[in-house]
């Protein structure tokens, strides 16, 4: 998973996107980079780790401009490569452009084995690459229903022949000289919303927690198979494809992924994810004290489960929100105690009661075994755990770095075998028609759930 994001006119492009990638720092951890033009010139920082500690106040200072593009990345294709980190640069046919991208290329090894048996030399293992080469090698001309403004014909048919080659996930944002250009593949896998601040300057993000805190305002989300174009002459909209795929919208987006403040896919994350809860709730009856939520990504489920249920929702385990990720653990005695430094159980509200615990989801059980032993040994006479979305069977190709199939431990046990390996008195998932009448209530449909369902909307 990734976070990108794009200024189109704002004499402080760099530090503006400087803001809105560490708005987006939870879709990834691993490496940072901003690209920024000045109309004549692109000029990168890229760096490892977190935006504060990649990029500094002098870099901003040196990177001069009023279009920038941003990308935060977490390594999902590629490994974690430094030539990896984004966005990449390239230049053509006497210009330049700079390319981001979240997502995740299905074809993208047979395109590379392509590309490379053409001559093409790669100079990174991620797959966003592939793009680059794709779009400097374009010949085809736009399809016969795009009529295209005078600014564009150059450049834009080169990202519609990409885009009719690539198969998968992309929600991108390419910086030219003069442009910005944000581009959402026909499935939708991934968000991308536009705004506008008060001066008019035009924003592309991941989520709409990244253009709140640069003061700009929700205008749409960029349509699956669009290609956005914002130059000076406007904004224009073009739709390479005549018949769109059937939407496939990633739903772990809402379960987890995406911020609780955040609007993506046209909704709020908060209603649906609180929703999940309540559906939760009207699945599973059991009596307890309190229901507790493992902070932060199980919190909205909690409360929707503690409303509909009627059972007070207590902060029964807190969250160090101190912890780096790359913590040394040498040993597995230390790598057990590891959990106690992310969450703690709080003995006040936990000791001799009846806990009901909501997370939103369970991937190999390693972390729910440890929270729920912790529990224990703080006095918990009973810890039933409930998991805000259906068992996790299957890998993601789109973009999520979800462990092989293997790994999954709901691919390899029985939920009672799930329930003795963690040690919780009951465990019980949402159902899958839970889970999507939560985002349903809200109008919205054409989900991907492969991940729950083996259903792969592209093979
Ligand atoms: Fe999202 Fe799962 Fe589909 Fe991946 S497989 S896009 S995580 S729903």
């Amino acid at each position: 998973m990734c976070g990108v994001f794009g200024v189109f006119d704002h004499k402080s492009a760099a530090y503006l996107t400087y803001l809105g990638l560490h708005a987006l720092q939870h879709r990834g951890q691993e490496s940072v980079g901003i690209a920024v033009s000045d109309g004549y010139d692109i000029n990168l920082k890229l760096g490892n780790g977190l935006v504060t500690k990649a990029i500094k106040e002098e870099d901003i200072k040196e990177l001069k401009g009023d279009l920038a593009i941003g990308h935060v990345r977490y390594s999902t294709s590629g490994g974690s490569n430094p030539k990896n980190i984004q966005p990449f640069f390239a230049h053509f046919y006497g210009g330049a452009f700079a390319i981001a991208h979240n997502g995740n290329l299905v074809n993208a090894h047979e395109l590379r084995m392509f590309l490379e048996k053409d001559g093409a030399i790669f100079r990174s293992t991620s797959d966003t690459e592939v793009f680059i080469h794709l779009i400097a090698r374009a010949k085809e001309p736009p399809p016969s229903h795009i009529i295209l403004h005078k600014n564009d014909k150059e450049f834009i048919p080169h990202i519609f022949e990409a885009m009719k080659k690539v198969k998968g996930a992309y929600s991108l944002v390419i910086l030219r000289e003069r442009q910005l250009i944000a581009v959402r593949d026909p499935y939708g896998f991934r968000p991308l919303v536009l705004g506008k601040n008060r001066t008019g300057s035009y924003f592309v993000a991941s989520e709409t927690c990244a253009l709140d805190i640069v003061d700009a305002e929700y205008l749409r989300d960029v349509n699956p198979g669009e290609v956005l174009v914002i130059d000076d002459a406007g904004l224009r909209s073009y739709y390479p494809f005549e018949n769109l795929e059937k939407l496939a919208k990633c739903i772990f987006e809402y379960v987890y992924f995406a911020r609780p403040d955040s609007k993506i896919f046209k909704d709020w994350v908060y209603g649906i994810r609180k929703e999940m809860g309540k559906n939760l709730a009207k699945e599973y009856k059991i009596e307890a004290d309190y229901v507790v939520p493992v902070l932060d990504s199980g919190l909205l489920a909690a409360k929707g489960y503690s409303e509909e249920s009627g059972i007070p929702l207590e902060i029964g385990l807190i969250r160090n929100h101190y912890v780096g990720r790359s913590f040394i653990q040498p040993t597995q005695d230390i790598r057990d105690l590891s959990v106690k430094l992310k969450l703690n159980p709080v003995r006040y509200v936990v000791e001799n009661k009846r806990l009901i615990v909501i997370d939103d989801s369970l991937v190999r059980g390693t972390t729910s075994r440890k929270i729920i032993n912790m529990l224990k040994e703080a006095g918990a006479k009973e810890v039933h755990l409930l998991i805000s979305s259906p068992p996790v069977i299957d890998s993601c190709y789109y973009g999520i770095d979800t462990p092989t199939k293997e790994e999954l431990i709901a691919n390899k046990m029985s939920i009672e075998e799930i329930r003795k390996y963690i040690g919780a008195d009951s465990l019980h998932y949402l159902s899958l028609e839970g889970m999507l009448k939560a985002a349903n209530k809200f109008r919205q449909k054409g989900f991907c759930t492969a991940c729950f369902t083996s259903d792969y909307p592209i093979l």
